[in-house]
């Protein structure tokens, strides 16, 4: 539908140039679009547009000629904000949503119908838990849910099975799905593997670079924004396989807001600067909290003797892992309730994924869906504290969290 220049997606990027320029020049406005390009790509506030006469609204809604209809169809911020997701994930294009849940909705009802089997990873988001056993058996989908690991995939596939979903860095242990065996399977059986790549980000692994990854999900919500002002969501993938989820956002009304997609790619430029500086105060922290008498375990693939290491090391670019922990105290949780009261800097907050540090107990909060039982076959333990590294100096953020530890 009346795309206008560059289409939905990133045949616009810059495909040879590196990551950071990628993410701060392939948001752009399309030259040639306006007389005079604007650098910060302008948000359009327009729910619908005006034409020449009747022939030029039938031949743009019918595409026969670039332009925009509707903003439900999306506009040329959205352009924008798709050709740099699509950039930065080395995919053809993508589609971005109201939301992370609207994206990871669309993504498997893209790919599935009534009376198929979906396989999903046990330790996952709430909400994407909440959404395959709440509302999916309503849709007459099955769900199995398995540790991300080939073998289990590969046992739980069935002949209906017609997708199977992983997360990068599964919240809230953060241990790390090995994708890349998981790819070689789904491409041998035939089934499409979404991946929910919103810890991770592009910025550590783009999941359609391995094979048999068939669409990366975001919520944008968090590292893409990367300030805590918007709610939203993304696709990324081949052509063929966007445009079905492209017309079912556009029949179910869950194509991003303007402002959001313009906070998006706002924030997307700052990416490698913010991650950067999050994912080395996480290890940092992690060695810290590591060596700490009081910790039991750190959930924090950057350790050497992290047993998720190794896989992490050879997925992730550059020697980095992410800027969330997961930290369990031998006192249990008695011991965050005193600890988190004597935090000073690092807040209790519901997310992560912006400059400010925050800390949540997902047994009682993010996980509260699953029973008791369910967490803890997932390794969500009640000692368990999600830890989310924001762009603070380390040395505020460490001092702070160990001064903590001495109330724990
Ligand atoms: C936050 C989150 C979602 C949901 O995104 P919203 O933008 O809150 O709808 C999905 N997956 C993961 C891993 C998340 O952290």
């Amino acid at each position: 539908m009346g795309e206008g220049e560059g289409g939905s997606g990133g045949d616009a990027g810059r495909r040879g140039a590196g990551f950071s320029t990628r993410a701060i020049h392939d948001g752009d406005i399309a030259p040639g679009s306006v007389a005079e390009q604007p650098v910060s790509p302008p948000v359009w506030l327009t729910s619908d547009y005006l034409y020449e006469g009747l022939e030029h609204y039938a031949d743009v809604i019918n595409e026969r000629r670039p332009g925009y209809v509707y903003g439900r169809y999306g506009n040329p911020t959205h352009t924008a904000l798709h050709r740099v997701l699509a950039s930065l994930d080395g995919a053809e294009t993508a589609w971005s949503f109201g939301s992370g849940m609207a994206a990871i909705h669309t993504a498997l009802t893209s790919l599935l119908r009534a009376g198929d089997h979906l396989v999903a990873q046990r330790t996952i988001y709430g909400g994407t838990y909440s959404l395959l056993t709440k509302v999916f058996p309503g849709y007459g989908i099955e769900t199995s849910f398995v540790r991300p690991e080939p073998d289990e995939v590969a046992e739980a596939v069935r002949p209906t099975t017609k997708a199977v979903l992983v997360e990068t860095l599964a919240n809230p242990t953060f241990g790390v799905a090995d994708i890349a065996a998981i790819g070689e399977l789904c491409a041998e059986r035939g089934v499409p593997l979404v991946v929910d790549n919103t810890i991770a980000t592009p910025y550590l692994l783009r999941p359609l670079e391995l094979r048999g990854v068939t669409l990366t999900a975001h919520s944008t919500t968090k590292y893409i924004g990367g300030h805590s002002d918007l709610i939203g969501g993304a696709v990324t993938g081949s052509r063929r396989r966007i445009d079905p989820i492209r017309r079912l956002a556009l029949d179910q009304g869950t194509t991003a807001g303007a402002f959001e997609a313009w906070l998006a790619l706002r924030g997307i430029q700052t990416l490698v600067l913010r991650m950067e500086r999050q994912c080395a105060t996480a290890l940092e922290l992690a060695r810290a909290l590591a060596a700490h008498p009081k910790v039991a375990s750190v959930g924090y693939s950057g350790l050497p003797e992290h047993p998720d290491h190794a896989r992490a090391a050879a997925l992730f670019d550059g020697g980095r892992f992410g800027a969330m922990l997961a930290v369990t105290l031998r006192s249990g949780y008695e011991g965050w309730l005193r600890a988190c009261d004597a935090l000073r800097l690092v807040r209790v907050g519901s997310s992560f994924g912006s400059l400010r540090s925050q800390v949540c107990h997902p047994a009682t909060t993010s996980h509260r869906q699953l029973a008791a039982e369910e967490r803890a076959e997932a390794g969500i333990e009640d000692g368990l504290l999600r830890v989310a590294v924001g762009g603070e100096d380390a040395s505020d953020l460490v001092e702070d969290v160990l001064q903590a530890l001495d109330k724990a």
